[in-house]
């Protein structure tokens, strides 16, 4: 050990005698006396690590007023929530990543009513007896999506799940080869199927299937005909299905429920808000399905559930079946989506109140007339380094629904000006943005970065030029 390494050494101070000091009082004020004792006992330790490896150690990096400036610090980020908003100008609507649909205001509103205190979740209010906590919404989602019957869970793959537990165990179910789909990572149909303890009876090839494909599969061991909405990838070209209908006529015939996983699905007309048509939960009832399922958070706008509409027995057996219990809404989610069903209520006010479907409606004028607004904040941050230009592009539903389709959209694309490096420069512009304290998530492509601002409503506008002071880029 040197002689240096030693005097450092011996000076660091102690951790009490730090944690006496008028500095460290008021830290313990904002941060509390356990966070701070932490972070200044492991600051010591690194402190003495790095002399004993023989790092570079500055005597001020061992004064008392450093050692403090390094402990707000840890302490500042170890307490920025590591789930936060973020600015989703990625161009995909319903971004699964992104946390999909946003919120109604008044579904915020209902959520922080009821998680506040007490509700009546489980309680009926005219017998004064214990309720059902289903109750809130699904005579509501039967009657709007006119159904029997409607029940929810946590999200549509456990809706999936239980559908097929609860009526196919240990039986076949027959589904067309060209649907047996995997969404985003772990969602593939046959897994489901198998854990589901149901058996996959495969017809039909990838790209046909005809009715003669399911009619020849029947058999006693059968328990259900299924459909699965192809909803993120389009089969083109040389391609036979058999319709919906047909299926139900088939199914019926044979005294077999028909039951539609929608994925999206959407109770309302798509087309009146100039979209293009997805099919509601509506139309697949009135085809013959006997139970259809469907997102809470995709084009339903609302929060992450999983509806489940159809007849009454079937759903009555659904709710019998011990697994919905696993899978029940929590408080929040009803509260919302209790919300969302009073705005469908009122088909035309929709495209203004759920933010989904106002997104999705938003025309290229107004999408253009934001960038035009923000456009010059953005190139005075980002300095002669970058060129800053408005361009159109391509929006996309995205989660699946209607793959092949479009919305027109306005982009601001920023482009490094230095011809050498391009790559390297849009890395790092991407990484300056996306460390912003809300962060703006773009993307990369032909060699510029694209900020499509569907997405970024004229409400929040200044919340995203009045961060840009704070950018600083590598
Ligand atoms: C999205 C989707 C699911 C899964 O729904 P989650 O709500 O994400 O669980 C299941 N089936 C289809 C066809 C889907 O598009």
């Amino acid at each position: 050990m040197t002689d240096s390494t030693a005097t450092l050494l011996s000076s660091i101070p102690s951790v009490d005698k730090l944690l006496r000091t008028a500095d460290a009082e008021t830290l313990i004020d904002a941060f509390g006396r356990q966070p701070v004792t932490n972070a200044v006992r492991d600051d010591l330790a690194a402190l003495r690590q790095s002399l004993a490896r023989k790092d570079d150690v500055a005597v001020d990096d061992v004064s008392a007023t450093n050692i403090l400036a390094r402990v707000v610090a840890t302490l500042e980020a170890d307490l920025s929530p590591s789930l936060k908003p973020v600015f989703n100008l990625t161009g995909t609507v319903l971004h699964t990543n992104l946390g999909r649909a946003p919120l109604p205001e008044e579904a915020i509103n209902a959520i922080a009513a009821v998680s506040r205190g007490a509700s009546n979740l489980e309680f009926n209010l005219t017998t004064g007896k214990r309720g059902d906590r289903d109750v809130h919404v699904e005579d509501k989602f039967a009657e709007l999506i006119g159904a029997e019957a409607a029940t929810i869970v946590n999200n549509n793959a456990a809706a999936v799940l239980l559908m097929l537990n609860a009526l196919a165990l240990r039986k076949e179910v027959i589904v067309s080869r060209g649907e047996l789909i995997e969404i985003g990572g772990a969602f593939r149909i046959p897994d489901i199927m198998s854990r589901a303890g149901a058996k996959l009876r495969e017809v039909g090839t990838t790209n046909r299937t005809h009715p003669k494909d399911f009619e020849e599969a029947i058999s006693p061991k059968t328990a259900m005909l299924m459909k699965i909405h192809t909803s993120n990838y389009e089969v083109q070209g040389f391609t036979a299905a058999v319709s919906d209908t047909d299926l139900a006529a088939l199914a019926h015939k044979n005294d077999l429920p028909f039951v539609i996983d929608l994925g999206s699905g959407t109770m309302t007309d798509l087309r009146q808000f100039g979209l293009p048509h997805e099919p509601t939960a509506q139309e697949a009832l009135a085809s013959g399905a006997d139970l259809v399922s469907f997102s809470g958070d995709k084009l339903l706008g609302g929060p992450q559930a999983g509806i489940i509409a159809g007849r009454a027995d079937l759903i009555a057996k659904v709710k019998k079946n011990p697994m919905k219990r696993a899978m029940r809404c929590d408080k929040m989610t009803i509260a919302a989506l209790e919300t969302i069903l009073r705005l469908y209520a009122d088909p035309d006010r929709l495209a203004e109140r759920i933010p989904t479907l106002r997104l999705l409606a938003r025309k290229q004028e107004e999408i253009r007339a934001t960038a035009t607004r923000i456009s010059p904040a953005l190139d005075n941050t980002l300095g002669d380094r970058y060129a800053v230009a408005l361009d159109q592009c391509q929006s996309q539903i995205g989660s699946g629904s209607l793959p092949a389709e479009r919305l027109d959209s306005v982009a601001l694309v920023i482009r490094p000006t230095a011809t050498k490096g391009v790559g390297t420069a849009l890395k790092h512009l991407a990484t300056a943005l996306r460390s912003l304290p809300m962060p703006v998530i773009g993307r990369i492509q032909d060699d510029a970065f694209w900020l499509d601002l569907r997405c970024l409503e004229p409400s929040n506008e200044e919340a995203f030029i009045s961060q840009l002071n704070a950018i600083t880029i590598k």
